[in-house]
């Protein structure tokens, strides 16, 4: 929410909001301190843009007889005939019968239980709202939001009521929700007339019929009805998504004007060579979208930087070796850099293959390239003898110098920091080098339009034809012996297995003990010599690591046993087969990227997920999605849906960037709007310099000034 940035243009109404906490009525300094330390209210401000986080609808109120499906969410009005602390200790807890004319049900609570034995009162009619449970015939509510209510004067027989978070601590001190409502009575009443400045250009809020931002904040606290409170929803979530696009888009714009780079104007013999000679298959539709864009980015003169997204197998690296194609062809080199000394290894491989016979010359660089092959390939380096350099971050350290470096591909953006981008920035004069970042993360598209939406993205969403959908199944530890014929199977067809365990910082040693019982149950089944088993975890040395996982590699070992470790990119075509133990312990973006190292090959390839008995919903929903689908986009949205924008692996996170009501797994449709809206005005207004959108522009420079410069580019 905009909050004192919005309202920067009006500094009679900024003073109000600013004034302390404690100056309003019914406030004082003790609850002031208090307001502050349990729910980060200090100022007028931050109760004003504290929303409701839900509404009593009094038109709306269930019996006790009418209870029936399992979590059902009710609200009930009636009184309490009795209550009593049951059990001790840590099972002590709170029970009340509580009943309206048509039954009875139990209410009970297992926290706050003294104090909420002193403030309830039997015989007082309240009304309650929570989720009802059915257990062996008996309904109950446990954890009841309560409130007393005194039948003849204070309830609204009409309207949505606000109900507001608050904290045992507050309740003491009167400031439950009731309490709260009451401030926000004075606040308003404080306010009297005068009406809240507007934060968008009004002929934004015609065009688009807005509630005016006055008519939205006093609606989304004391609704009239539920129209009145959508309309006020709509507006201030508008609000937040538009200027939150504003702000990216400006700034990309910004970024544009200032930042020169190499202009790549033609497309020459070594693309159009490879094109038409060497490329072993005919690209993809969408794979020839994003070289049209990327090229095209690469072509205005501007520094390109650009985020490429495609699910595992989409052929990423093709689309690289394009690009890096045409930075040669314009007289530049390029480099090509991974996360791992394997990946690098298996990047390196990619491009000589498909390069075949033709005349460019790549070389790989990584921290066990030493003496003399070193020194040899840093000289053709900056020669410019050296065409493409592939290679780990050792490609960053200050000794690599290249004669002049056009493009820069990186492959798994979130092992990239920014202390690398700097340096790698560094690497070329005048300008710094295009920058194509390839993630194999799917994000949303509302994730990817607010966390990389100053980001150029493209993204291919299609693979190549003729894969076989990756056949997952679901099996629980009781069907291991089928799983272990199963494995001796494809083992016998000369396929390889991946046995995955969770690796979490915290249970560490509990984890690999774990992966130690479960390798030497395995040997059981696979005894040596026969059967070759490799083992990778984190505890490893990075050299044992590498040693072990090449044994795999070159089809040494039929299986291995690993921890995530190898998540990342790994190409092994020939295992068919992906196992992953305790899936209920991974999450789903991290089990869609385990299972695409499988399914690379020819073959059908399996992936097995083994889990205990006991799954949590959630737990069941990441399995269920597994098994229905192998789109990363869709498992993304699940994704999103299950665990919201914040865990999202692959976004940045951004205080600057949490909605206080928007959110992007349900508000898809609203941020598009707003998008395109911002879009188009800053189209015709890129400096925001016409009159109607100072109120932006004074807004965007506010923001800059709370949340940092933006010279440093992300
Ligand atoms: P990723 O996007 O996961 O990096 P890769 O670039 O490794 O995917 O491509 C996966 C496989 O698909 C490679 O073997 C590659 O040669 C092949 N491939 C890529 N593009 C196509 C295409 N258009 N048609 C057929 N096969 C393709
Ligand atoms: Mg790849």
């Amino acid at each position: 929410m905009t909050g004192m940035v919005g309202f920067s243009a009006n500094p009679s109404f900024q003073q109000f909001l600013k004034s302390p906490i404690e100056y309003l009525k019914g406030v004082g300094p003790s609850k002031g301190e208090m307001l502050r330390k349990e729910l980060g209210i200090h100022h007028f401000e931050d109760l004003l843009f504290d929303f409701p986080f839900r509404y009593i609808d009094r038109s709306h109120i269930h019996k006790v007889r009418d209870l029936h499906s399992e979590s059902d969410t009710v609200q009930l009005l009636g009184k309490i005939d009795h209550l009593e602390e049951i059990g001790g200790g840590r099972r002590k807890r709170l029970a009340a019968l509580f009943s309206d004319e048509t039954g009875s049900i139990e209410l009970v609570w297992f926290q706050g239980v003294k104090y909420l034995k002193d403030s309830l009162v039997p015989g007082m009619t309240y009304l309650i709202f929570g989720k009802v449970n059915y257990y062996k015939g008996k309904v109950s509510i446990a954890h009841p939001e309560m409130e007393m209510v005194d039948t003849h004067s204070s309830m609204p027989q009409k309207g949505l009521q606000p109900v507001y978070r608050s904290t045992e601590k507050l309740s003491r001190r009167g400031l439950d929700s009731k309490g709260r409502r009451k401030l926000m009575e004075s606040l308003f009443e404080k306010l009297g007339q005068t009406s809240i400045p507007e934060t968008l250009p009004g002929y934004l809020i015609k065009k688009i019929r807005l509630q005016s931002l006055d008519k939205a904040l006093r609606n989304i606290h004391f609704p009239n009805d539920k129209n009145h409170l959508d309309q006020a929803v709509k507006r201030l979530k508008f609000e937040e998504l538009f200027l939150a696009q504003l702000r990216l888009l400006y700034k990309k714009a910004l970024q544009k004007r200032i930042l020169k780079g190499y202009l790549f104007e033609v497309v020459g013999d070594k693309f159009l060579t490879f094109y038409k000679e060497y490329l072993p298959f005919d690209l993809t539709g969408a794979q020839k979208r994003v070289v049209k864009e990327i090229r095209s980015d690469m072509g205005q003169g501007i520094q390109m930087n650009r985020l490429l997204q495609g699910d595992v197998g989409s052929g990423k690296t093709v689309v690289a070796l394009l690009c890096l194609l045409i930075a040669l062809d314009n007289g530049f080199q390029g480099c090509m850099m991974a996360p791992t000394e394997i990946l690098a290894q298996q990047h390196l491989q990619s491009l000589k293959d498909l390069l075949g016979e033709m005349d460019i010359s790549v070389a790989l660089l990584t921290g066990s390239v030493k003496g003399k092959q070193r020194k040899e390939i840093l000289e053709r380096l900056a020669s410019g003898e050296l065409d493409i350099l592939v290679g780990t971050h050792a490609v960053l350290e200050d000794p690599v110098i290249f004669k002049n470096l056009g493009l820069a591909v990186i492959d798994e953006q979130h092992r990239f920091g920014v202390a690398q981008r700097a340096k790698l920035w560094r690497k070329s004069r005048p300008h710094p080098p295009h920058v194509l970042v390839m993630t194999a993360t799917p994000i949303p598209r509302t994730l990817a339009m607010t966390y990389y939406g100053d980001l150029d993205v493209s993204v291919i969403d299609e693979l190549p034809p003729g894969r076989k959908k990756i056949e997952t199944v679901h099996f629980y530890e009781s069907q291991r012996p089928k799983v272990i014929d199963f494995m001796k199977k494809q083992i016998a067809l000369g396929r390889q297995i991946y046995v995955v365990y969770p690796l979490i910082e915290e249970s560490e040693k509990l984890d690999l003990a774990n992966l130690q019982s479960g390798y030497e149950k395995l040997l059981q089944h696979f005894k040596p010599p026969e059967y070759q088993i490799s083992v990778v975890h984190g505890r490893m040395t990075p050299a044992d690591k590498d040693f072990e996982m090449n044994r795999f590699v070159e089809g040494k070992t039929h299986i291995m046993v690993a921890t995530t470790v190898i998540e990342v990119g790994v190409n092994v075509p020939n295992a068919s087969v992906m196992i992953i133990e305790n899936t209920e312990r991974f999450g789903l973006s991290q089990l869609h990227q385990l299972r695409g190292r499988v399914g690379r090959g020819a073959d059908q390839s399996y992936c097995i997920l083994m889990s205990g008995y006991k799954l949590s919903e959630e737990a069941r929903l990441r399995i269920s999605t597994m098994c229905r689908t192998n789109n990363g986009f869709e498992i993304a949205e699940v994704d999103l849906k299950l665990r919201g924008p914040g865990e999202i692996e692959g976004t940045r996170q951004s205080g600057a960037l949490s909605f206080k009501l928007a959110n992007l797994s349900t508000d898809g449709p609203i941020l598009t709007t707003a998008r395109n809206i911002a879009s188009r005005l800053l189209g015709k207004d890129p400096e925001l310099a016409h009159t109607e959108n100072k109120i932006l522009l004074d807004y965007i420079q506010a923001f800059q000034k709370t949340f940092g410069s933006w010279s440093q580019i992300s």
